[in-house]
């Protein structure tokens, strides 16, 4: 078959926004509306919805799903790279930022009270909350999984929030979903940025940003057939492509650029063996949450996914592998996310993406202490055994004796499996979210963060877009 010939792309327009995820769909949106020009660059292409083990859900994952820390913890980080971002394959799930936390976010950088006033967050989540039909999570959707939580910690387990209004429960938000009824903002805001005229060119990789006298006048890359890419920006450059990406197309591009470190929310899977097969049929991937009671910063999730999924954190060999692999579908799983205090870099290596990031003892702890909430939790609501993850622990645990070992398990680098899907930049920007030093370059997205959000970030990232777009509008 002959070679698809390469060819090169050029391409102007008044902003030119980085990424197709939360954050740059919904500044196109507000850009375009106010009568710019955009135009949107993103290495993805639109979602589509998979099976799990499908070669097309790998590629709507940022390093085909394989991205890891560096070090002994080597924490699984998971970014969507899609038209619609992380939250084309997300949960959909909506949560106001906390106060106290924004709290903490002033304490860091005093600035965020002129960035973004506490009022705008509030107003940007009313905005977003009707755009896209956020509702509590309906008790059809629980599913087996979540009963259990809400019945495991009754008055602090609760349904979460959702922008799905048509989900139909098919426990495969993380594929893609296959009923569309998820609201992805390639869904619910890339259409009201076109009508207002709004452009995109998918699978284009952006890696330069241009600066010419002081001024971010593009950026350069390759074409989605390996050409060469550079596209003008008259007005502005956005830097929408999420913190692992936005980070280091600074770093490429030997922008000076100051951060607090970048850190994230760090989440661990404990499962739990039923006497009975769990009916998960139609429930949403997460649908219930619960702030962890006495482990700071921390929340339990039910999560629902396909039986053979839950198989990853089974413990065993041989034929106890085996036995309990036939009892899959008696399997409940829920995950413990902690925000982390540790910080991190992210840096472009010679041989592609490097992430340093090592959570901090305590940062571990939190982690063993909330899976043994959780392990607890699951035998009083009459789990036959439970595989908590933890090295020092047992593996099965069955009593109390083998959950208060999981609490106590040295806080070593690699006592638990930890993965993340959550990042927060700690980049510095100015009062316009332009990059201190270079002019027209604005960060809209998650690399701004200057801390972890606590709750599922995707509400507050949108905020932040909106701010920084308002800015600049
Ligand atoms: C599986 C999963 C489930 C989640 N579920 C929830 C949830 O239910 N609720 C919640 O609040 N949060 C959730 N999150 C987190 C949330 O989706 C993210 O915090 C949010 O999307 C971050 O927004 P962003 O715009 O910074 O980055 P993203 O949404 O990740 O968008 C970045 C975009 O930039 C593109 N990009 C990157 N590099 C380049 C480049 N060089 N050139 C061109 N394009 C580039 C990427 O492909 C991507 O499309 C989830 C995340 C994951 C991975």
């Amino acid at each position: 078959m002959p070679a698809t010939p390469k060819t090169d792309l050029t391409d102007s327009a008044d902003f030119v926004v980085v990424g197709a995820g939360a954050a740059g769909l919904v500044a196109a949106r507000w850009l375009a509306a106010a009568g710019h020009a955009v135009l949107v660059l993103e290495c993805g292409h639109a979602p589509v919805a998979t099976p799990f083990e499908s070669p097309e859900l790998l590629r709507m994952l940022h390093g085909g799903g394989q991205w890891r820390t560096r070090g002994p913890d080597a924490i699984s980080l998971q970014a969507g790279r899609a038209v619609g971002g992380s939250t084309a394959i997300g949960w959909g799930v909506h949560a106001a930022l906390p106060e106290e936390v924004y709290a903490r976010w002033v304490a860091l950088d005093p600035a965020w009270q002129t960035r973004m006033p506490y009022a705008e967050v509030d107003l940007a989540h009313e905005c977003t909350d009707a755009e896209f039909s956020v509702a509590k999570a309906d008790r059809d959707l629980w599913g087996e999984s979540g009963r259990m939580l809400m019945d495991a910690l009754v008055g602090v387990a609760d349904p979460v929030w959702r922008g799905a209004p048509g989900c139909k429960g098919t426990s495969r938000c993380a594929a893609g979903c296959p009923t569309k009824g998820m609201g992805s903002v390639d869904r619910v805001v890339w259409p009201i940025a076109v009508r207002h005229g709004a452009r995109m060119h998918t699978g284009v990789d952006v890696q330069r940003i241009v600066v010419q006298g002081g001024r971010a006048v593009g950026v350069t890359g390759q074409s989605a057939t390996g050409g060469r890419l550079a596209v003008t920006a008259r007005r502005a450059v956005l830097l929408c492509a999420g913190t692992l990406g936005s980070l280091r197309i600074l770093h490429r591009s030997r922008i000076p650029h100051t951060s607090l470190g970048m850190t994230l929310h760090v989440e661990a899977l404990v499962a739990g063996l039923l006497a009975d097969p769990v009916h998960d049929d139609r429930a949403a991937g997460l649908a219930v949450q619960a702030r962890i009671p006495g482990v700071e910063d921390a929340t339990l999730s039910a999560v629902s996914t396909l039986p053979r999924l839950r198989a990853m954190a089974l413990p065993g060999a041989g034929l106890a592998l085996e036995h309990r692999m036939e009892l899959l579908a008696n399997l409940v799983t829920w995950q413990v996310t902690v925000a982390c205090e540790a910080r991190g870099r992210v840096r472009e290596g010679l041989l592609g993406p490097q992430f340093a990031f090592d959570p901090t003892a305590r940062d571990r702890a939190r982690v063993l202490a909330g899976v043994a909430v959780a392990a607890d939790a699951m035998l009083d609501q009459g789990a036959v055994e439970v595989y908590p993850q933890a090295h020092g622990a047992p593996a099965v645990a069955t009593t109390g004796e083998d959950v208060t070992a999981v609490a106590r398990a040295t806080p070593v680098p690699g006592v638990i499996p930890l993965f993340a899907h959550s990042f927060f930049g700690g980049l510095q920007v100015d009062e316009r979210y332009a990059v201190p030093g270079v002019k027209g370059l604005v960060v809209a997205d998650a690399s701004v963060l200057p801390a972890p959000t606590v709750v599922p970030p995707l509400a507050t990232v949108m905020a932040v877009a909106m701010a920084a777009v308002q800015r600049w509008a």
